[in-house]
């Protein structure tokens, strides 16, 4: 199948199984997995960090962060459309006591400046959460936030003493597509989260980094949470594979995108709303969705057609050119019929 649902689909590689099962292992709860601190230091080392964390999941390495980051009866800002606000279950609240403040975005992704300024509460009055955190998302729905907005928001944060965290679940592809490094775009954070089960295609696991006490906190967290881990090198080792054989090819992915987006802007019937790095969204008309899925499907292309919204298309490493084209073909082809 063609699964255009997400890059979370990805399946590893032949050469990314042997790397998994080569892997020299220990207990890392303990500290004694090779492997681990392996990847954790490279990781740190790529993004410009002092130190990284491997956690089983991106939304707990989110949540691990925000705890480190704020104490109960905190509250950070983030986007009303954030992962970290939106999809990851209300955790920062149910599990974290953090309130978090939802901010409307503006087009491009971004927080706007004169909406957070309003939605710092005041220090020292006891009616207000204390506002500790701007945590941010890129790339955003696909799109890389523009760097100088990025440095701004940071400069904001700082004035007003809040610490800055990076959802970067897709930050390498929001490198390879801005073609800056990727230590650039997580230098004005103090946190960043990097996601290897997206577009990287291991099959598990983000990495938080950040500063030595950072890190520190989030692993008391992450072990709070049941995501200490113990031969968890056969994981990561899939990690330090997706770091050397991956990274770059996610351009791939990105050019992949962009010709789904050209062939389906020939089909009248379907609106291309946006491309942006390995995601297309496309307005599909309520009509059609049912029948264009199962259309879909029975050429073996797997993508969940929504009604009254914007159906998003993900291509990753499992999605090839040729892919692209039989995807078009079955479209055009439900279109021609109907
Ligand atoms: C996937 C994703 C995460 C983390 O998701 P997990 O499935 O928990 O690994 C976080 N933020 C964004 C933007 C994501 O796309």
């Amino acid at each position: 199948m063609i699964d255009l649902r997400s890059d979370t689909v990805t399946r590893p590689t032949p050469a990314m199984r042997a790397a998994m099962a080569d892997a020299p292992v220990g207990d890392d709860v303990m500290g004694d997995d090779p492997t681990v601190q392996r990847l954790q230091a490279d990781v740190a080392a790529r993004a410009g960090k002092e130190a990284g964390l491997y956690f089983p999941s991106g939304t707990q390495s989110n949540l691990a962060a925000l705890m480190a980051h704020c104490e109960r009866g905190d509250e950070y800002l983030v986007g009303q459309l954030a992962h970290t606000y939106k999809y990851e279950g209300g955790g920062a609240a149910v599990l974290g006591s953090l309130q978090p403040q939802p901010i409307e975005h503006a087009p491009d992704g971004s927080l706007p400046l004169d909406k957070l300024r309003a939605a710092v509460k005041p220090k020292g009055d006891p009616h207000f959460a204390r506002t500790r955190l701007l945590a941010l998302e890129n790339t955003f729905h696909g799109q890389v936030i523009p760097q100088a907005y990025v440095e701004e928001a940071a400069a904001f944060a700082r004035q007003h003493d809040l610490a800055v965290h990076l959802d970067g679940a897709r930050v390498f592809n929001a490198a390879v597509a801005a073609g800056r490094d990727v230590a650039e775009l997580c230098q004005p954070f103090d946190s960043v989260s990097i996601c290897f089960s997206k577009g990287l295609g291991a099959p598990v696991g983000s990495v938080l980094v950040g500063s030595r006490a950072l890190v520190a906190a989030a692993t008391r967290w992450r072990k709070v949470l049941g995501g200490g881990m113990r031969q968890s090198g056969i994981l990561a080792a899939a990690c330090l594979h997706a770091l050397v054989h991956h990274v770059d090819r996610l351009a791939e992915d990105h050019a992949n995108a962009e010709r789904l987006a050209q062939g389906l802007r020939q089909v009248a019937e379907i609106t291309v709303l946006r491309q942006s790095t390995n995601m297309v969204f496309v307005d599909i008309p309520a009509r059609h969705c049912e029948a264009l899925t199962a259309h879909a499907q029975s050429r073996g292309v797997l993508m969940k057609a929504v009604y009254g919204g914007a159906t998003r298309l993900v291509t990753h490493i499992d999605v090839s050119r040729a892919d692209i084209d039989s995807v078009v073909a079955a479209v055009k082809d439900y279109f021609a019929q109907t």
